[in-house]
């Protein structure tokens, strides 16, 4: 058995990153720019946005951070969008969700100009990727194709299960894993909350990817021998013994499941780190105009 190790994966990526603003520095070309935009103080949130900042700093971007209170009004973000759009130093921007519940989530992603949308979240881009067109993925799923090549793992002709069917995670995971494409050109099967007997579908599958929320889930019996597990997961469960009084866990049993498989990522330090890798990579795409012109 083989650990994925994310975090290792991330840092190469970002050292890549960190080398080629070093270039563009030295021929005084612009520096990429990402901003972020916080409503609200939830934990989560404040931490992952935090921690997109510092990792902008760390490769030598120029980053801004717009923290509102959760009251702010609809008007006033689309405003903030739409003079983010428009600002010439900034090369891409993330809205940090969830939203609260009296902001339209769908409409905030649609204000955000496509050319900018290093989430990837815009229906233009997810559009766009489903026609194969070049487009900015959404960084979950592109983190994973990461780890997967970069670990040389084959996926040619093999049954990839992915469990959990959200915009951000397991639809694009699923599209990109059929594509025509390496890694990719495997056999999907999606599941989800509906999804009959999961584990006979589990069972079959060459490549597990789950990303549903629900803490162990995913449980030996549920995985063939020689198996890759990419587990998405990362719920929050209270844990005394720690000073932030919480620990992360994945959806999948690891103690039980790794010893069955070839590769499995660990959770925390396996797909977690790589989002905000591919977050930056999307920023210096957009920055060099790689997707659109
Ligand atoms: P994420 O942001 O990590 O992708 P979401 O909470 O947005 O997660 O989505 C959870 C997904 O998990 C949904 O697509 C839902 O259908 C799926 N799901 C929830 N419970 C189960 C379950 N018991 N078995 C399979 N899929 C599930």
């Amino acid at each position: 058995m083989t650990l994925l190790d994310g975090k290792k994966t991330s840092e190469a990526i970002q050292d890549e990153i960190a080398a080629e603003v070093t270039a563009l520095k030295a021929d005084g070309s612009k520096i990429p720019h990402l901003a972020a935009i916080l409503v609200g103080n939830d934990g989560g949130s404040v931490t992952y946005v935090n921690n997109k900042v510092l990792a902008c700093e760390r490769v030598g971007f120029v980053s801004s951070l717009f923290h509102y209170e959760d009251t702010i009004t609809e008007e006033d973000l689309l405003n903030k969008i739409k003079e983010l759009n428009e600002d010439e130093e900034v090369d891409g921007f993330i809205v940090q969700l969830p939203l609260p519940k009296h902001i339209d989530t769908e409409k905030v992603l649609e204000a955000v100009d496509p050319k900018k949308d290093v989430d990837g979240f815009h229906p233009i881009n997810v559009g766009r990727m489903v026609a194969g067109l070049p487009a900015y993925l959404p960084a979950t799923p592109a983190g994973i194709l990461q780890l997967l090549q970069r670990y040389e793992i084959e996926t040619f002709g093999k049954h990839c299960v992915v469990v959990g069917r959200s915009n951000i995670v397991g639809s694009p995971m699923s599209i990109l894993m059929s594509k025509n494409a390496s890694p990719g050109n495997c056999t999907v099967t999606l599941c989800h909350r509906y999804t009959q007997d999961l584990a006979y579908h589990t069972r079959q599958a060459d490549i597990v990817i789950v990303a549903v929320g629900i803490p162990g889930l995913i449980t030996e019996d549920m995985v063939k021998e020689g198996a890759v597990v990419i587990d998405v997961g990362t719920t929050r469960v209270p844990d005394a013994s720690r000073k932030s009084g919480f620990r992360l866990r994945g959806d999948v049993d690891f103690d039980a499941v790794a010893p069955k498989c070839s590769y499995i990522t660990p959770v925390p330090g396996g797909v977690g780190p790589l989002t905000i890798a591919m977050l930056l990579k999307n920023t210096l795409s957009a920055s060099k105009k790689e997707v659109y012109a």
